[in-house]
């Protein structure tokens, strides 16, 4: 029974480390979720402009290199707003049962395979778009659930 106990344990342990992403952004030491600023909070669920925040924002500086979390694919091209400004820009990525969108960088590339750790773009210029933000790439799942634990 405490083999049993142990066994399931060590699974949960092992499959909870394998969910987790590798770090996103050159500029930081680790994945920080963007606390608050003059713009709003970085959080998954806050309040903005009527609506809820279902993604995450990882706090980035503005030309910094940005990484894939996981290894997969870039499936495409997605843009946060679609109006062509300074910061509309990113991709959709998938693998390792994962799919998100990434906002706020200028990729490498649109297709094609990425590996864990590998540099998929830079932050675009998010000071010149939001002033005084603290500036970071958004996360969203495509389901829309929190990508938070993954951090
Ligand atoms: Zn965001």
């Amino acid at each position: 029974m405490q083999r049993v106990t142990a066994a399931i344990l060590t699974l949960v342990i092992s499959s909870a480390a394998a969910a987790q992403w590798a770090k996103i952004c050159s500029s930081e030491s680790a994945n920080k979720v963007r606390g608050c600023d003059p713009q709003g909070c970085g959080g998954y669920n806050y309040p903005s402009a009527g609506r809820k925040h279902k993604g995450v924002d990882v706090v980035c500086q503005d030309g910094a290199e940005v990484f894939a979390p996981f290894s997969g694919r870039v499936v495409k091209q997605a843009k946060p707003y679609g109006n062509g400004n300074a910061i509309d820009n990113g991709v959709q990525l998938a693998g390792a049962g994962f799919c998100i969108k990434m906002f706020y960088i200028k990729p490498v590339k649109y297709s094609g395979s990425i590996k864990k750790g590998e540099k998929i773009g830079i932050l675009l210029p998010l000071q010149k778009v939001y002033r005084g933000i603290i500036s970071h790439v958004h996360i969203q799942n495509c389901d829309l659930t929190d990508p938070t634990p993954y951090l």
